[in-house]
């Protein structure tokens, strides 16, 4: 099908979002054109994991797979010798003057920062979608739970989420289609600990397959989740969604095509997308239906490159938010086999509700990090967690291999003014585009936060009988964000928001988002793909519906 002859739908970004609404739209008959920016992943060559450097390969680099983005200057800090990011080996991360802006870690190309997600799966607290209501902060959902709750349970089944039978406030209608992945020495460990301080420790629901599901084969605990998985139990959106959408027919992907601008038409109608193609030319593709689902960092970028396209509120850019995140390593006197295991395997949900954390609204959650401290190998070890040198440096190593223990947490940030994406006035890319330059800035309740999940990170694995910490990170003084959200907040009301309870734009009716920029809030740390996931496909359903 050529552009003009016209797909019904066309989706830029086939992240998270982006795949999992090509695939509402595609199930329900509706034909998609599925493009994105970055190039395609092959996990069985482009993941390989088993030459002598696997421990120093991180997630391949493919030309275009690298989004550019800038930074606003780094917020000034205080004095928060707990919070300060550093290891033994390595010293101070940061200067200790101001917020180091180094990294926005995400994935352009057929699945988008799924390539490299680690996995987990999580369904919003319900609370956490009403907390300007309950709170007074941030902005409520447009709907509650119970309207996201049927495409949780979708998107649950197509990836095959492994979980336990319940989760507390996150009430089911059907079981996790998988049983839970078995717990690790080292989370077991930390489960002892955790009961001792009266914390429920348990198994984290992953999208890493625990038995063999829809062709896919279960995970063989290789701990690689974020080098990018070459056996394709992990559920990034390659291998679930854009495959289910392909298997339709209905689907068209295409890779390497950046959307460089969106089209406006007559009556409040867009009419066409242009795509870089990679020789540097430009194609105009018509459009009946547009779905955006770039990212909360491209898809403003997109539409305030797009002479400000859907931001009639001002709202485009506004409220993001980016990932408050603690990680403490310790070592223990007793091996825990460390690299064994499921990263992030077990977590404790305790203070996750908006109110759970004493004097500070908004929640988090406690996980096992210790397969994600990127401690796989002996090298990596030898530097961050045994500082010295020769043959004292080489018999340490020998005896403390093994022994680490990290406890990670993630939290709410709440949205406030100084946190945007907006256009950087001097960079551009390849296309002429300005590129996204992201601002962020803490609160002091996001601080406070922090405070608290630094603090408990550290009693948890004292209790967990672990001793030296050897290393400590966290978001206040390093944005390293893995998660991010706002940017063009879906809500009731046109003048606040800029898309409504379905994601479709309040002025542009065929202009619809989907993907982690429509959230008002962020959840109390939970992981936000299966969020994004369900999101799109109700999206996809009221789109499919009208
Ligand atoms: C290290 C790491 C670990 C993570 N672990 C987890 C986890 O365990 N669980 C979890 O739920 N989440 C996790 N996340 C976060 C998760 O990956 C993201 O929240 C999720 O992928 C966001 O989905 P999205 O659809 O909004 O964007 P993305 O998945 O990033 O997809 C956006 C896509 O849009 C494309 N694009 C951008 N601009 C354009 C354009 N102009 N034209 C065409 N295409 C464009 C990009 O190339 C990209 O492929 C992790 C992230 C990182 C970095």
């Amino acid at each position: 099908m050529s552009g003009d002859e016209g797909w019904d739908t066309i989706v830029v970004g086939a992240g998270a979002g982006g795949g999992a609404a090509a695939y509402g739209l595609t199930r329900r008959g509706r034909s998609v054109l599925l493009l994105d920016a970055g190039p395609r992943f092959d996990p069985s060559t482009d993941y390989p994991l088993s030459g002598a450097d696997w421990e120093l390969r991180e997630f391949p680099q493919k030309p275009g797979s690298t989004g550019q983005v800038t930074f606003a200057p780094g917020q000034k800090l205080g004095r928060e010798p707990l919070l300060a990011s550093g290891s033994r080996g390595w010293g101070p991360l940061a200067n200790g003057a101001t917020r180091l802006m180094d990294g926005y870690r995400h994935v352009r190309g057929i699945g988008g920062t799924t390539l490299h997600f680690t996995g987990e799966a999580h369904r919003i607290h319900p609370a956490a979608m009403k907390m300007k209501t309950r709170f007074g902060v941030a902005a409520d959902w447009p709907f509650d739970y119970g309207a996201l709750e049927p495409y949780y349970v979708e998107a649950e089944e197509l990836i095959g989420v492994a979980g336990p039978a319940t989760q507390g406030a996150r009430w089911r209608s059907r079981g996790f289609p998988l049983p839970p992945h078995p717990l690790s020495y080292a989370s077991q460990t930390l489960g002892k600990g955790a009961k001792a301080l009266g914390l429920d420790w348990q198994a984290n629901s992953r999208a890493a397959l625990s038995l063999p599901w829809n062709g896919r084969p279960p995970c063989n605990y290789c701990g690689a989740c974020n080098k990018g998985c070459p056996i394709g139990d992990k559920g990034s959106a390659d291998v679930t969604f854009i495959a289910a959408a392909l298997q339709t027919g209905r689907c068209t992907v295409r890779a390497e095509s950046p959307v460089i601008r969106i089209e406006a038409g007559p009556n409040d109608g867009i009419a066409a997308v242009l795509v870089g193609r990679p020789d540097g030319s430009i194609e105009r593709i018509a459009a009946k239906q547009v779905v955006l689902a770039c990212g909360a960092v491209e898809t403003p970028r997109l539409l305030l490159a797009s002479e400000g396209l859907a931001n009639e509120s001002g709202e485009v850019g506004q409220n993001f938010m980016d990932t408050l995140f603690v990680n403490v390593g310790a070592l223990h006197p007793e091996p825990q086999h460390s690299r064994r295991g499921l990263p992030s395997d077990a977590i404790a949900w305790d203070f996750n509700a908006p109110d759970a954390i004493p004097g500070v609204i908004g929640g988090c959650r406690f996980y096992n990090a210790s397969g994600e401290a990127e401690l796989g190998g002996l090298a990596a070890f030898a530097l961050r967690a045994v500082p010295g040198w020769g043959r004292d440096h080489a018999k340490s190593v020998r005896d403390l291999w093994g022994h680490a223990l990290h406890v990670g947490a993630i939290g709410e940030q709440l949205p406030n003014r100084e946190s945007r994406v907006d256009l950087d006035p001097d960079a551009r890319d390849r296309f002429g585009v300005p590129l996204a330059r992201i601002a962020s800035a803490l609160a002091e309740a996001d601080i406070a936060r922090l405070r608290f999940m630094v603090e408990k990170s550290r009693e948890l694995l004292a209790a967990s009988g672990a001793r030296r910490i050897y290393e400590s990170y966290s978001s206040w003084d390093w944005f390293a964000a893995t998660h991010v959200f706002g940017t063009c907040r879906m809500g009731d009301d046109p003048a606040s928001s800029v898309v409504d309870a379905f994601g479709q734009s309040h002025r542009w009716r065929n202009l619809w988002i989907a993907d982690a920029s429509v959230f008002p809030s962020s959840g109390g740390g939970e992981a936000p793909s299966l969020t994004i996931e369900a999101l799109a496909l109700r999206t996809a359903a009221r789109m499919a519906s009208i």
